[in-house]
């Protein structure tokens, strides 16, 4: 059990996946809840009582700058939508915290390099949210991709999709400006499902093969209600080829359920479903069932980075800034794919 000092960190924008990483953090041996930041003053109270926070570690976003003078806070977590990543992360940056951003890391590859620079600039580490790197089922995913367990792996199929938006909705009028709408707004999202859970299946195939895919082709669904979806996909399916011939086959919708990653290689398969969600995860290779346990992902990825940032050591390639650039130039590629037809070499 560790008991030196724990890097503080503050969290900014208090959705969802915040109270899933307030829930990590209380679990997390290396890091804590020292501060927030939110646009809501109730949320802020009531924040405060529930996790003690001190008065002064609580900002908005219009005097969040003031961090800077703050020494209780060593790190800021950017858990607000993807549009608005770049704007904190410069920020928190400037004021010479260190930054771990949400996933997707922002909506354009111009985006990441500025934020890779402003970090640099800073002299502050940056990280992207990928709670899979630390997770045993897709430690186990990697393993047997990479180290060909069994053998070349030729075919991968990667899929994540929620039924998040009804008819219903769609019928009483969507406002874009809604902060519950966010994700179908694209200059907040920068895209829909596809930024949002088709990350994962990017991710995933590329860890697997431990490549880069060479090209792209994809396709939209046409979505069932046009006024829901009138700035982002509802679904989209897309294929990426990597050196060597492989192919991953891909989905992720805001229309359907599924969750899953398959894997073919020369020798076997293996596979999870659920498998690229919060879990807990089931899968099985061709040799048996595969079984691990379940654990808190975000309290054991934020012990993960935790650790390296007190040790004041880099972090890996893997959860970086530049990481997280990997996958948003694929995006990139993806809907420059579906929106031509066309297929897009990388
Ligand atoms: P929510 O809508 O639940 O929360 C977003 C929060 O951002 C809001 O509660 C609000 O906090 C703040 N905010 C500030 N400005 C706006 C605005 N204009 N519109 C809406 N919200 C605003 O989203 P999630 O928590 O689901 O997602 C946040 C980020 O986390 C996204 O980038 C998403 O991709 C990522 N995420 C990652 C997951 C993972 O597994 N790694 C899982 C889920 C999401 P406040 O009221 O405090 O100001």
């Amino acid at each position: 059990i560790y008991t030196g000092k724990k890097l503080n960190i503050a969290l900014c924008g208090l959705g969802n996946y915040a109270e899933a990483l307030a829930y990590g953090l209380e679990n997390s041996q290396y890091c804590r809840l020292a501060g927030i930041v939110t646009g809501h003053p109730a949320k802020a109270e009531a924040w405060q009582k529930q996790y003690a926070i001190p008065e002064k570690n609580i900002y908005n976003y219009q005097d969040f700058d003031n961090i800077k003078n703050n020494a209780d806070i060593d790190l800021v977590y950017v858990v607000l939508p993807n549009g608005l990543h770049k704007e904190f992360v410069l920020r928190a940056a400037k004021a010479g915290k260190h930054v771990i951003t949400e996933k997707p890391m922002a909506t354009s590859v111009a985006d990441c390099d500025a934020m890779i620079a402003a970090c640099k600039r800073a002299g502050v580490q940056l990280a992207v949210g990928y709670r899979l790197h630390y997770e045993p089922y897709h430690l186990e995913l990697k393993r047997l991709g990479q180290e060909k367990v069994f053998g070349e792996v030729r075919y991968i199929e990667a899929a994540l999709g929620y039924k998040t938006y009804d008819e219903a909705k769609a019928l009483a009028g969507v406002d874009f400006n809604d902060q519950q709408e966010w994700r179908l707004n694209k200059s907040l999202s920068g895209g829909g499902p596809l930024m949002d859970l088709g990350i994962y299946c990017i991710q995933s195939s590329r860890y697997v093969l431990g490549k880069e895919p060479v090209a792209v082709t994809a396709q939209f669904s046409k979505a069932r209600s046009a006024k829901l979806f009138a700035q982002v996909e509802e679904s989209i399916t897309w294929q990426m080829e990597f050196p060597g011939g492989a192919v991953c086959n891909a989905a992720s919708s805001y229309g359907y359920n599924i969750d899953r990653f398959f894997a073919s290689a020369d020798e076997g398969t293996f596979e999870l479903s659920p498998g690229l969600s919060y879990g807990p995860f089931a899968g099985k290779t061709s040799n048996g069932i595969l079984h691990f346990e379940d654990i808190n992902q975000q309290a054991t990825q934020l012990d993960a980075i935790g650790k390296l940032i007190l040790e004041n050591t880099p972090l890996p390639a893997h959860i970086t800034g530049e990481e997280g650039r990997k996958d948003i130039r694929i995006i990139e590629a993806i809907y420059r794919a579906a929106n031509t037809g066309q297929r897009i070499e990388l």
